[in-house]
């Protein structure tokens, strides 16, 4: 098996709507094909990937980096026993001569090229990449199917509490049972009429998760923090800079409220110290790494077993992103659930066309590889590219 050619491009994503931090107008990510030579039914085997979502295009990086590196090395190189495209020798190739730490967006190439390698392999096996990783690392037990819930709430300038309750209101008619809404860029007042207004549409205040995006001080967040208390929240994320970790202690020592955290630290080292010096409680709080930002599946899987040594389950792990590829690795490596953004960040947001919400629960397509090819819109682009 041997790569023929590998083409990179930007891929415009729309969504309305900011949160307390970022406004998306303009955002990018880099999407990525692999062309090999292998043949299946008279087309070449390529393999997709995508630099995950937030995190604007990395095109750069890959095109003077990461791709020559991969395109010079020799091709037996690249390949394991079997004689098929190896992720990790892939990794590390792709790796040679960069220092360890500062992480940034080095990490989201690694990601982008590796979705797409993963891809290409499951492909070359001819299994979707949910079942070649419960193969690989979990005995060939697969989830039969992945909690996810609907991430929203984003505040779009004329939204009013209505608009907030109609938009939960039509999360549930797709068949999701939770939701997470921004929070952060309005008033204290104001957000908790917003967290009231979702939680009565939604039934229970377990069902939904509020997200603050880094924007808090110590001050702020414990505020927030002591506000949301009354409720039962199912989870308060990223009150303050994911690497304020004292911050992040302190509030688990305040509140017994659940906290998340993770989207935004991009390696293994970060995760680390995350488990090492947060004060996050395995018995109740979430972490979101999102291996399309973080180096891709070889950072990861250190990352999980990390989380063996840290007292943590694989379960509490709820991957950013709402993307095919966290999906695949929920299912296969047995995670917690996955995020997922109905209607927002197209063509990326969403799962497989065919792929219904039901009970908040989504199933994996049987095709082999990832999954790209099934979500129209988004296949339409990556065949242009090609
Ligand atoms: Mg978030």
């Amino acid at each position: 098996m041997k790569i023929k050619r590998i083409v990179e491009k930007d891929l415009p994503i729309s969504s309305p709507g900011a949160n307390a931090v970022v406004d998306f107008a303009g955002l990018t990510t880099s999407v990525l094909a692999i062309e090999s030579d292998l043949v299946r039914n008279g087309r070449p085997i390529v393999g997709y990937g995508f630099g995950s979502i937030g995190r604007w295009s990395v095109g750069g990086l890959l095109r003077e980096r990461f791709l020559p590196r991969l395109t010079a090395a020799p091709a037996e190189t690249l390949l394991d026993e079997q004689g098929l495209i190896d992720p990790f020798a892939c990794w590390h190739i792709a790796m040679a001569n960069e220092k360890p730490g500062g992480h940034g967006e080095r990490a989201v190439a690694l990601g982008t090229l590796d979705m797409a390698l993963w891809d290409l392999r499951a492909k070359a096996e001819g299994l979707p990449l949910w079942q070649l990783l419960a193969e690989r690392y979990r005995h060939g037990e697969a989830d039969e199917s992945v909690a996810v819930y609907a991430a929203g709430g984003y505040y779009r300038g004329d939204d009013t509490v209505k608009s907030l309750a109609d938009e939960i209101r039509g999360y549930m008619d797709l068949g999701y049972t939770a939701a997470k809404i921004k929070i952060g860029a309005a008033p204290l007042a104001t957000d908790i009429k917003r967290v009231e207004a979702a939680i009565d549409v939604l039934g229970s205040a377990d069902a939904l998760a509020v997200d603050a995006n880094g924007r808090f001080d110590l001050d702020t967040a414990l505020a927030y923090g002591r506000a949301l208390s009354q409720y039962d929240l199912r989870w308060y994320e990223e009150p303050g800079d994911p690497l304020d970790f004292r911050l992040q202690a302190v509030l688990a020592e305040t509140l017994s409220l659940p906290l998340a955290t993770g989207e935004n630290l991009f390696s293994s080292a970060d995760a680390r110290n995350l488990l090492r010096y947060a004060g996050m409680r395995p018995d109740r709080d979430v972490l979101q790494f999102d291996c399309g930002l973080s180096y891709g599946l070889p950072d990861y899987l250190k990352t999980l077993d990390l989380l063996t040594t840290h007292g943590w389950s694989a379960r509490a792990v709820h991957p950013h992103g709402g993307h095919q590829m966290s999906l695949n690795l929920a299912a296969g490596l047995g995670l917690g659930g996955n995020e997922s953004y109905p209607g927002v960040f197209q063509p990326l947001g969403g799962f497989a066309d065919g792929i219904r919400v039901e009970s908040g629960r989504v199933r994996l397509p049987d095709a082999p590889g990832v999954g790209l090819e099934l979500k129209s819109e988004l296949w339409r682009f990556l065949r242009e590219m090609l």
